[in-house]
């Protein structure tokens, strides 16, 4: 069996460092592995309208920031097929007829759909399509036969989800549909990286990023502001490493050579976070070093950005060419799932005589 990884982004702002530690970096890895016969990478500008139904202009702007940041990251359009969701009509076909294979009340049990309900108030006047977004990423999944899909963990429900339409679908029509596997970080701080106000999940919505795009004098002033642990009030107290999201930053991005180049009085993160425990270790100089680190990690990542912006134009014709490609591929899937559905009339040579026979021997 070929592999193929699916995985995607709303352009709901430029990309954050959690995107970053959470899938974008990997997926750049795995591209560049060799071991994937096909890589699909999504914008998801129809999920992203399901929640910013209003406001298409945002999704409209940062369809190109997004293309941007991937670029710079080092995803590579001779490897990976960029594309649009929108562009791939294929998409909602799909989404439409798995709709029938998946109950409200299913929906209604998705952690991740409840919880982001609950940051949009939207408890009283969900959005079909918003409630309903589940459904369509299993399309996007289904449509290019994904069989693996790297995502953060907030994903995890929608991967669930999708199994299981997956094989609800195969038992009903028949084995069509692949079965896909989420890939998670193997770094567990990366599963779900905190935002700078110390909150559960960086996250666009919330306002609490660092962006792949910020400058370094951005990066800075964020790192600088960060939330840390409020009981550290002077520097010889104890202080609290757990949960401090200066650290939780370290050790998703510091490695043990950075204390050799940015702070030799610690050979590796664990020294320093017993110093910190222990009391003597002022803030300022933890995330000092932590600027250092993030810096010598997103200083190549904004020189590539700096180039691709000279050429706006090519980006936008690679993210045609890809949701070229990427069409061509969900619309032999959806002709694979019509015919396991038996919806398929007109290429049904078999129905046709069928039928003729029938209506032949009424009379
Ligand atoms: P929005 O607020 O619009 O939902 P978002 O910041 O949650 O935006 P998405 O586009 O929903 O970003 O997520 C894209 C991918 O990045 C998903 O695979 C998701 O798991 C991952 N991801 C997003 N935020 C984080 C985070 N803070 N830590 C780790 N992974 C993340
Ligand atoms: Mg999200």
């Amino acid at each position: 069996m070929s592999k193929v990884i699916l995985t995607g982004d709303r352009p709901t702002g430029p990309l954050h460092v959690g995107h970053y530690v959470g899938s974008l970096k990997r997926r750049v890895e795995l591209q560049n592995s060799g071991e994937y016969d096909k890589i699909f990478i999504m914008i998801a500008d129809a999920q992203a309208l399901t929640d910013n139904a209003d406001n298409p202009e945002k999704v409209r702007q940062n369809i190109i920031e997004v293309a941007l940041d991937y670029l710079s990251c080092g995803l590579d359009p001779a490897k990976s097929t960029l594309f649009i969701q929108s562009q791939i009509p294929e998409l909602c076909e799909l989404s439409f007829y798995y709709m029938n294979l998946v109950t409200v009340s299913r929906l209604q049990r998705n952690p991740t759909v409840k919880s982001e309900i609950q940051m949009r108030n939207f408890e009283t006047s969900i959005p079909v399509g918003f409630f309903t977004y589940p459904i369509s990423q299993a399309a996007d999944i289904t449509a290019f036969h994904a069989t693996t899909v790297p995502v953060g963990e907030d994903q995890a429900p929608m991967i669930e989800q999708t199994k299981e339409i997956v094989h609800k679908f195969n038992s009903v029509y028949g084995e069509t549909l692949t079965d896909p596997n989420i890939l998670l970080p193997d770094n567990k701080v990366c599963l779900r990286l905190p935002g700078i106000d110390g909150k559960a999940k960086m996250s666009k919505s919330l306002n609490n990023c660092i962006y792949l795009s910020d400058s370094e004098a951005d990066v800075k002033q964020k790192i600088m502001s960060m939330f840390t642990d409020p009981g550290h009030l002077r520097v010889q107290d104890p202080g609290k490493v757990e949960g401090n999201p200066v650290f939780i930053y370290l050790e998703a991005f510091c490695r043990d050579e950075h204390f050799e180049r940015y702070c030799p009085d610690y050979q590796n993160l664990q020294e320093m976070e017993d110093h910190y425990a222990r009391g003597g270790l002022g803030d300022v100089k933890v995330k000092k070093f932590l600027n250092n680190v993030m810096q010598e990690e997103l200083e190549p990542i904004r020189k590539r950005r700096k180039e691709f912006e000279k050429d706006i134009p090519e980006i936008y014709r690679i993210l045609k060419e890809g949701s070229e490609a990427a069409e061509a591929e969900a619309a032999r899937t959806l002709s694979e799932v019509k015919n396991a559905m038996k919806i398929n009339y007109f290429e049904d040579q078999a129905l046709i005589q069928e039928q003729a026979e029938r209506f032949a021997s009424d009379k």
